[in-house]
């Protein structure tokens, strides 16, 4: 059976509960579970799934399956909470042939290619993106759409429309730009009315658009500060798209609550990120080489690709620095999460290269897990296996605290105590 007739199957079978009465009841049965802490694995587990939330975890000797409840035979496979993607643009369009063909995109069709790619980002494993700037709030529909159960996809925390300086990264024809504290006040402020919990901020060029160096710190220290203190007023948070290492020790003096890629920051400015407990979002994927093909897919221009090969080795070696110094780090990839790298995925490839650069298979399993819970403030609801919190799990067919590879078979997917993928052997 292919993922497609799965995913129909799936839809079905939710169409159907959802006109159900009582909360289901489920447990996943022979698994091990995946200790984020470094102990030993919970061998032969049950973990008890009642509605959306676990409601027991424990070992089949202590803890038991309630009568009635469906069974899950994950016997021989290893469970982990579901992944987690902080840097994901289901709208993204990017320079070149992908441009042109997206060109004058209806808010309908965004609507819908949005849906699709949050799909799949459930079959890639992954149960909770952040939106760091998304088009025209279609992330928030989707959002609302999933929590009704119109759509499926990953639980959505979003920054609305990332907020761009006149000249500045997201440069282009037809945006909106905003200038000095008022104006980006007001805007940051207009975000979070139309549902975001986060802000997000360009305070240096970036390599997509060729507005203002990447290096170089473009937005003032007055309008960084002016963003924080109007977002965590409101309790949002603030991320910065920042290649630079200047504009990045402005913004964690500011109070910047997450630094997206990173591209040239150096020692200095990281050990400042560790002593704040500023989080560091690598999107390493993006200029490293498992993309070439997927940048050769939508046609990307010369001058696009150039801006990318010249990040490539400094944005490696920042990464390198920052796991050394014990930066904080959630996995995001600024790609779609289930865009195909490598011969898996965008958000797998990206694990694999962080421990390539010197994390260990466990680090780089909390980096897709419990530190990106940790850094949303969600980790009482979602990141680790535990009573109480919602069940989303994925089951793989090795330990990804030994091998991270191991994450490249997903072989179940579940997401609020619903299965949505189920390659588990027969
Ligand atoms: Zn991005």
């Amino acid at each position: 059976m292919n993922r497609f007739c799965i995913a129909i199957i799936f839809t079905c079978l939710a169409t159907l509960s959802a006109a159900g009465e009582s909360a289901p009841v489920s447990a996943i049965v022979g698994a091990t579970v995946v200790d984020l802490e470094g102990k030993s694995p919970l061998e032969n587990a049950v973990i008890v799934v009642e509605g959306e939330r676990i409601k027991a975890i424990g070992s089949a000797a202590d803890t038991a399956v309630p009568a009635g409840a469906e069974v899950v035979d994950a016997s021989g496979t290893w469970l982990i909470p579901g992944l987690m993607n902080m840097h994901v643009h289901y709208g993204l369009v990017l320079p070149g042939k992908m441009a042109a063909e997206l060109a004058g995109e209806s808010e309908a069709e965004l609507a819908l290619r949005m849906a699709a790619a949050a799909r799949a980002s459930l079959q890639a494993g992954v149960t909770t993106i952040r939106a760091p700037g998304d088009q025209r709030h279609g992330e928030l529909a989707l959002k609302k759409a999933i929590a009704k159960g119109q759509a499926h996809g990953p639980r959505i925390f979003s920054a609305g429309e990332a907020l761009a300086i006149t000249g500045g990264h997201g440069s282009k024809a037809n945006t909106t730009y905003h200038d000095g504290p008022y104006e980006l006040m007001k805007a940051a402020r207009l975000q979070i009315s139309a549902g975001a919990s986060w802000v997000k901020i360009m305070i240096s060029g970036g390599i997509a658009t060729d507005g203002g160096g990447i290096a170089e710190a473009l937005m003032t220290p007055e309008e960084i500060r002016a963003v924080v203190d109007a977002a965590h007023r409101f309790g949002a948070k603030v991320a910065a798209h920042s290649g630079s290492p200047v504009a990045t020790d402005i913004a964690v003096d500011a109070g910047v609550d997450s630094i997206e890629h990173g591209y040239f920051l150096d020692r200095k400015v990281l050990r400042k990120m560790r002593k704040n407990g500023t989080w560091l979002v690598p999107t390493i994927v993006v200029s490293q080489p498992a993309t070439q093909p997927f940048f050769e897919r939508i046609g990307s221009p010369l001058w696009y690709l150039k801006r990318r090969d010249s990040v490539g080795k400094q944005h490696w070696r920042a990464l390198q620095m920052a796991i050394e110094e014990g930066v904080n780090i959630a996995l995001g990839t600024d790609q779609l999460p289930s865009e195909p790298n490598d011969g898996t995925t965008a958000t797998v490839r990206e694990a694999q290269y962080y421990v390539e650069a010197g994390m260990t298979p466990l680090q780089a399993l909390r980096a897709a897990t419990i530190e990106p819970a940790r850094m949303l403030g969600a980790d009482d609801e979602i990141g680790s296996l535990a009573a109480g919190k919602f069940a989303d799990i994925v089951a793989v067919d090795k330990d990804p605290a030994v091998d991270i590879k191991a994450l490249r078979n997903i072989l179940l997917v579940m997401k609020g105590g619903r299965v949505y993928r189920n390659h588990l052997p027969q």
